[in-house]
């Protein structure tokens, strides 16, 4: 019997990450991704020249990097950030088991299939194919199955950053999505690769009102009437359209009439985007969503307090103090009575266009499909390679689909009922992986 092809090892292995169901419900308690990590560790059993560290910075949240040592210490190093956590599915809406793994008309389901275990299944495919092949690599290769990407990585990679920097390189990473195709308006190809992704910049916004028993309101500073008001004037703030790339770049991509792109690059109309209009929307601008709103407990009680909670996720240069800025100057004649706190608070990221990393990535995609544009947009939510950038290294979004697959239908799948993936692009993107691999640690 031969070995497994790197796909069908990817297949096997997706697989048995999907079962192990390593839901994490944001809290710490949950994830347990030690079973992800066991299965991992089990993959790469008797793989050669591999180093495993196993980090476990709370009771079965582990992270695991398997690491083989280049020969040439002044290579280019790669690491694989692959999460292996996977957001909470609501079971009543599934048609599919959501940690069955189910094979069907060329699909495998289940909660994490795109998001992103598929990928995190060719990036370790990919590196065991390394250590098989019995040449060692000039640049030192990682392969990282983090925890808790989906709570933002403070029991996986934002914990491994802070704690164990040394462990492995942050120089060069790669992650999810990437890989889709645009619809291009004259029917050309255009594949994605992500260079960034927005920033957090979480505030609640608190006013104070009188106390009082509810039968007597008279004269009295409403505290619900207050934070309504502070409500409505947040929701009509608009930010501007960002002029900065990528957002050019990706309009002028789609190859529209010049009506069209000027609207698209103006931001008046994202009507001719489609499915793509909402994510095109909040890549091209600071958005603000009004998420949480408390006040009050018993209905004969006039509360004291009120606040709004706020996701609000700033664009690469877009600084905290710009976004507080923006809500005082809304809030106007109410700033004075409205305190603003910070939450989770991180600035957006991105990487150059152009280096080792971002080269390798072109070099791939010409190989698969060598009529495609590259077209590097960022990403509306996050991602374990801000960590990487933060550090200074690069971080791009990579995998590989078939031309059907487009941008908006991968983002749909993201977080959804009855989550899967088409066989045919795990396949795809665990060519992508070993070649991309294979082409950059010069193994
Ligand atoms: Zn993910």
């Amino acid at each position: 019997m031969g070995p497994m092809s790197t796909a069908e090892a990817t297949i096997a292995l997706l697989k048995d990450l999907i079962r192990n169901g390593c839901v994490n419900d944001l809290t710490p308690d949950s994830g347990n991704e030690a079973r992800n990590a066991d299965t991992l560790e089990a993959f790469f059993a008797g793989a050669p020249g591999v180093r495993v560290q196993r980090f476990e910075p709370h009771p079965g949240r582990v992270s695991i990097a398997f690491t083989i040592d280049g020969t040439d210490p002044d290579a280019e190093p790669l690491t694989l950030l692959g999460h292996t956590d996977v957001v909470p599915v609501d079971e009543a809406k599934w048609t599919r088991d959501p940690f069955g793994a189910e094979e069907v008309d060329g699909r495998i389901y289940g909660r994490g299939a795109t998001d992103m275990l598929y990928i995190t299944a060719a990036m370790a495919a990919a590196v065991r194919d390394v250590a098989e092949s019995g040449t060692r690599p000039r640049g030192t290769l990682t392969f990282v199955g983090c925890a808790d990407e989906e709570a933002r990585g403070g029991l996986g990679a934002g914990w491994l950053a802070e704690h164990a920097a040394d462990a492995f390189s942050w120089r060069n990473c790669l992650s999810e999505e990437g890989g889709s195709h645009l619809p291009v308006a004259d029917g050309s190809d255009a594949l994605v690769v992500v260079v960034g992704e927005k920033g957090a910049g979480q505030r609640r916004l608190t006013v104070h009102g009188d106390a009082g028993h509810g039968s007597t309101p008279h004269a009295r500073d409403l505290a619900v009437a207050k934070i309504a008001e502070v409500a409505r004037r947040v929701a009509a703030i608009e930010p501007a359209v960002t002029r900065d790339e990528p957002w050019p770049g990706y309009v002028r991509a789609f190859k529209f009439d010049p009506d069209t792109e000027r609207q698209l690059l103006e931001g008046t109309s994202y009507e001719a985007l489609g499915p793509l209009a909402r994510y095109s929307h909040a890549m091209s601008h600071l958005t603000i969503s009004p998420t949480v709103l408390r006040a009050g407990g018993a209905i004969n009680v006039l509360p004291s307090t009120a606040w709004l909670e706020l996701d609000i996720r700033p664009l690469p240069g877009q600084t905290q103090e710009d976004i507080d800025a923006l809500l005082v100057d809304a809030l106007g004649d109410l700033a004075p009575e409205v305190t603003i706190t910070h939450l989770i608070t991180e600035d957006a990221t991105i990487s150059p266009t152009s280096g080792p990393l971002y080269d390798a990535i072109v070099d791939t995609y010409a190989e698969f499909s060598p009529d495609a544009a590259v077209v590097p947009p960022i990403a509306a939510g996050g991602s374990d390679l801000r960590f990487a950038r933060r550090k200074g290294g690069v971080g791009y979004g990579f995998a590989l689909h078939r031309r059907e697959q487009t941008l908006g239908s991968v983002l749909e799948e993201l977080h959804s009922h009855d989550e899967h993936v088409e066989i045919a692009d795990v396949e795809l993107t665990a060519r992508a992986y070993r070649s991309l691999v294979r082409r950059f640690v010069g193994a």
